[in-house]
């Protein structure tokens, strides 16, 4: 069922607590793990009310429908991450409109992402931009990306193979407007929470192996773990968690 009025908030608190309790079970600190509140299909009300609850961070997947509650939620000061699948003709919006697109599998795209972001930085740089345009995303600065990795093996599901890693990191790392973040990844879909474990283990295996090359600080985030799995996701590692559901209840027509 979706949540009603007041129900948000609470999904929150006791959200936050199950990301404390499963950091802390491990040794890690609560604050190193960043929650993404996953507000695809639901309106700018229960946004804005997540919102006033204290959420910050939200992710959408798809462009059109960042884009449509835009107006909405102008006064917003938040962080939004684009976490599905993008099309290449939506990359100069993506760019403009979001903070971090979580969810590159291509260096193509990368290249596309990197040109539009150059281009809104060096339009938004010069005053004259149009004050009817609300700003949409952090200008200025460099857009993070994240690259996905394909972890399930069902051929229809959206990310790089592992074995394209080093290549994308090479050419996304020369790429000047873009900030390469770390890995992403969506285990395939288990009743049994506990059976994702390994897909999320695997993922940070590659981080780390990225990092031998790297050096110990490179690819800082992992981005693991949804509202059935994101305990597990933060014992193996997660950095960021996409919560949809856990927050805001059920979508409509699912
Ligand atoms: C919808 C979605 C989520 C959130 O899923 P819930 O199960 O509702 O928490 C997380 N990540 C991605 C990429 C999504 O599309």
């Amino acid at each position: 069922m979706s949540a009603t009025s007041g129900e948000i908030a609470e999904n929150l608190v006791r959200v936050r607590e199950r990301i404390e309790l499963a950091a802390l079970r491990t040794g890690r600190r609560p604050e190193e793990i960043t929650l993404i509140a996953v507000s695809k299909t639901q309106s700018a009300r229960k946004i804005q009310e997540l919102y006033e609850a204290g959420a910050r961070h939200f992710g959408e997947n798809r462009v059109q429908e960042r884009e449509s509650k835009l107006a909405h939620l102008a006064g917003l000061d938040a962080t939004w991450h684009m976490i599905g699948h993008l099309q290449k003709n939506k990359t100069s919006k993506a760019a403009r409109l979001f903070s971090s697109i979580d969810s590159v599998d291509n260096l193509a795209l990368a290249e596309k992402l990197d040109r539009a972001r150059g281009e809104f930085n060096a339009e938004s740089a010069n005053t004259s931009l149009a004050a009817s345009e609300p700003l949409l995303a952090a200008s200025g600065n460099r857009l993070r990306v994240l690259i996905e990795i394909k972890l399930d093996p069902e051929p229809a599901k959206s990310g790089a193979d592992a074995d394209e890693l080093p290549r994308l990191v090479e050419g996304i790392l020369r790429l000047p407007n873009l900030e390469l973040g770390g890995l992403m990844g969506i285990p395939p879909y288990v009743d049994d929470p506990e059976d994702a474990r390994s897909y999320f283990r695997r993922l940070r295996a590659l981080r780390d192996a990225m990092r031998a090359q790297l050096g110990a600080e490179a690819l800082p985030v992992l981005s693991m773990g949804m509202s059935h799995d994101f305990e597990i996701a933060i014992e193996e590692g997660a950095t960021e968690v996409r919560v949809g559901t856990a927050l805001f209840g059920q979508r409509e027509g699912t």
